[in-house]
């Protein structure tokens, strides 16, 4: 089997808290030795002093579209912008033209992935038949073929005794329920309801239509003893009643996009379509209550919330333009560039978020730490090449995102999947 040893990787010890140098070898697509100094004779050499290496990233929450509206993104552009993005692990959601509800689904879109051939792409199953929030889907055949967690996404499972026996069901099949924690009955607003929404005559979406659904399926998560992962929190109200829930031992998790940890209703253009996110860019006091939890550990992780759409359905008024924003191909450069290198989140931090706390959260014991026996999926990062968000840059095959012409510094020079090193130009 083909040997390759790289030398000279700054690598993040998360038990100590320190930047250590490393040498990894990788023997087909499994990481055989980590240690000071490496030697072998048969090994290819890939020497990256000055550069650091982590493990390829997890990314919990991705739009492929694919079926029904691939004119958007498909397995193979999604997941090829993933890959680009040093994503080597991505969560496809199943709110897809017809939902992923079934084992079929799951199969199709495993198969389309490997056919591409980019990152692995694992399939979120729905919670419910046809995404209706009425009946169970089939949870234990979709497990079987290779479902990771199930989920509703784009719509909150509104019936409490439903809900209650998806949490039920995630015991028995050893699995997590991710929600779309959204309340519609409240609003069918667009912006965070605020002053600003009420001045500039938005329909406001109110923090409360997050919270009274956070808060409710915590209770059933709370009754059950059921695992619950709350996806796109956006609001410190969530905040407080999930660190509460934690505290009280509750099984759930939850994560945060890095729309929500980036911008801020205060500093954006409200009627700019590019910025319409479901759940809405909040205040700039949720901003901060979110990168705090970040720290704290109430957030457990980074998920891109990646939803791709055509430029003319984006190119429209606010009012109509659809929910979502992509960010797959540059989403841990930008947040490096912004919050790192300004020292508003610590390196190890975000690491930890996009690595093996999404890793341990789903289970992927093979992956998302560098370590012996695990997966050779990893990533080189060179923090001071710099480059710009174009549209030539993004692999997606939409380029909805408001970061475009952003200049970011820190980038991918190399994604090492399942053993073979590709360099970022070429994927
Ligand atoms: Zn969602």
């Amino acid at each position: 089997m083909k040997k390759i040893l790289i030398k000279n990787a700054k690598v993040l010890d998360f038990e100590k808290g320190k930047e250590i140098l490393r040498d990894v070898l990788i023997e087909g697509d499994t990481i055989v030795d980590v240690k000071e100094s490496v030697l072998d004779e048969n090994a290819e050499v890939l020497d990256i002093e000055g550069k650091y290496l982590f493990p390829g990233l997890i990314d919990a929450h991705a739009h492929f579209r694919e079926p029904g509206e691939e004119y958007k993104e498909d397995i193979k552009s999604g997941s090829r912008a993933a890959l680009h993005g040093g994503v080597t692990t991505v969560l496809a959601m199943p709110n897809t033209k017809p939902p992923l509800d079934s084992r079929a689904m799951i199969d199709f879109v495993i198969e389309r992935a490997k056919e591409a051939g980019y990152a692995e792409v694992l399939p979120v199953g729905t919670i419910t038949k046809g995404r209706e929030g009425e009946e169970l889907a089939e949870i234990g055949d979709m497990k079987e073929g290779g479902a990771v967690a199930f989920s509703d996404d784009g719509s909150w499972v509104r019936n409490s005794s439903v809900m209650r026996r998806a949490l039920e069901y995630s015991i028995a099949f050893d699995t997590v329920i991710i929600s779309h924690a959204e309340d519609s009955s409240l609003s069918h607003g667009i912006a965070h309801e605020s002053v600003l929404s009420y001045e500039m005559g938005l329909e406001g979406y109110p923090a409360q239509q997050e919270e009274i659904a956070v808060f409710r399926d915590i209770k059933l998560a709370e009754l059950t003893g059921g695992r619950l992962h709350i996806a796109h929190v956006s609001s410190s109200g969530s905040l407080k009643i999930i660190k509460d829930a934690k505290e009280r031992g509750v099984n759930v998790t939850c994560e945060v996009t890095p729309n929500h940890l980036l911008l801020a209703q205060e500093e954006i253009d409200l009627f700019n379509p590019l910025y319409k996110v479901n759940p809405p860019v909040r205040s700039r006091n949720d901003r901060a209550s979110l990168l705090n939890a970040l720290k704290d550990g109430t957030i457990d992780i980074i998920a891109t919330d990646h939803a791709p759409h055509n430029w003319y359905e984006k190119e429209t008024d606010f009012n109509s333009a659809p929910f979502g924003m992509i960010s797959l191909d540059f989403y841990f450069s930008l947040l490096y560039s912004e919050l790192v290198s300004n020292n508003k989140l610590s390196l190890f931090d975000l690491v930890a978020a996009v690595t093996y706390k999404p890793a341990e959260i789903f289970k992927l014991k093979d992956r998302g730490r560098i370590a012996k026996g695990f997966l050779a999926d990893l990533v080189v990062f060179d923090p001071r090449k710099e480059f710009v968000i174009t549209e030539e840059f993004i692999r997606s095959k939409s380029k909805n995102t408001p970061f475009l012409g952003k200049k970011v510094k820190g980038s991918f020079v190399k994604v090492i999947k399942k053993g073979r090193v590709l360099d970022i130009e070429e994927i």
